[in-house]
């Protein structure tokens, strides 16, 4: 308790405005000597990682239990719950607001991305942990700069400030980012080339495909696409399951901890198009992506993997098909639905995941996880 006590203090004097707990997981971590224990999954720091089905619900998921020969590696998972996924300001969210709650620990307004509901910049996860030392990454079929992976480090009043959002992604500091978005970064109105930008600061970039990591000091970057990537069932290839490989070979070099957001992005445009086979090429690459993660956490026992959807799309169901024995996908609109959202957790703190709650507590278990005291964290930055 001694050493606790000192560390409080010098906390204090150094007059950092971060909370005591925090930073006593931080700067002052007592290993017990000669005990194997030392480095055991509680003590050393948490890694992250957060899998989004853009639009993935119940009945997305339950697709993966009818049209696979296998089984589901959903089935893996033992921690289970359910999310209210409204924001501040509609009953029925949309991927900006989501996103925020995920990324921010309160809801917020639809469109608006890292803003409280009267518009204030909130600090982000990714800022919180960075803080900690964590390396961070994101990963999306769409543009990087789109609502979800953009709630994470973006702070606009409107989703579609795409050009502003590819600005704010050059103060992020990520260690590891791939997606699509080229545009926004190097044909803007502005005439600004983003993309040579983040090259000056360091970052090996790649317009053309996934790369190996393989100098894991460097920081990395792939923006594949003008846009979002194709659409599985117009030819995109492994992308999403190379890039959650890479990104963890990148992030995991480092033994400080990270949190990796891997976004499922097109599960969200299948339900807006009513599209069966794109719904199921979608999950069954969603699924692709989520084994590597399983696969990881298997092997990294100090790893938690959230996998869950930012709100369900399309009132989509599995029901009776032609013949007795077949089943069949229906969609009963082509917007996004306020269903309430099943979470799986495994890894660990992954039992704190159990039960029901709002998307916006996914922000406090992780910190509470990681042994951050979220309620006292005032960020300078
Ligand atoms: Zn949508």
């Amino acid at each position: 308790m001694q050493l606790i006590h000192k560390c409080h203090k010098t906390v204090k004097k150094a007059g950092i405005l971060l909370s005591l707990t925090a930073i006593f997981f931080q700067g002052c971590q007592v290993k017990p000597e000669n005990s194997a224990k030392a480095e055991s999954a509680d003590s050393s720091p948490l890694n992250v990682i957060f899998m989004i089905g853009d639009g993935m619900a119940t009945g997305q998921v339950t697709t993966m239990f009818y049209y696979k020969e296998e089984p589901s590696v959903f089935e893996q998972f033992k921690e289970i719950g359910f999310i209210n996924t409204s924001s501040s300001s509609n009953k029925v969210t949309d991927s900006a607001a989501a996103g925020t709650a995920f990324a921010t620990g309160q809801k917020s307004f639809n469109r608006g991305l890292g803003l409280s509901p009267d518009s204030l910049p909130v600090p982000t996860i990714l800022t919180i942990l960075q803080a900690k030392g964590y390396q961070t990454g994101l990963v999306s079929i769409g543009s990087i700069t789109h609502a979800t992976p953009a709630s994470f480090y973006a702070k606009v009043t409107d989703r579609d400030m795409e050009e502003s959002i590819a600005e704010q992604l050059l103060e992020a500091d990520l260690d590891f980012f791939a997606g699509g978005g080229l545009d926004f970064f190097n044909k803007r109105k502005d005439g600004q080339d983003l993309y040579q930008s983040l090259v000056g600061q360091g970052y090996q970039m790649d317009s053309v495909g996934m790369s190996r990591v393989t100098d894991t000091s460097r920081k990395y970057g792939y923006l594949l696409a003008p846009n979002g990537l194709p659409a599985k069932h117009k030819g995109r290839d492994s992308f999403l399951k190379e890039a959650t490989e890479q990104a963890l070979a990148k992030l995991s070099a480092s033994d400080s901890g990270f949190f990796l957001m891997v976004e499922g992005s097109y599960i969200d445009w299948a339900g807006h198009a009513r599209d069966k086979e794109f719904m199921l090429a979608e999950m069954l690459d969603f699924e692709e992506a989520l084994a590597v993660a399983l696969k990881y956490v298997d092997t990294h026992e100090n790893t938690l993997l959230i996998v869950t959807g930012d709100h369900e799309t399309g009132g989509m169901s599995v029901g009776k098909g032609a013949q007795i024995d077949q089943v069949d996908l229906y969609f009963n609109t082509d917007q996004h639905t306020a269903d309430l959202v099943p979470v799986f957790a495994i890894g660990r703190a992954a039992d704190s995941f159990k039960g029901f709650y709002q998307n916006s507590d996914i922000f406090h278990k992780i910190l509470k996880a990681a042994g951050i005291q979220n309620d006292k964290i005032e960020l300078v930055k």
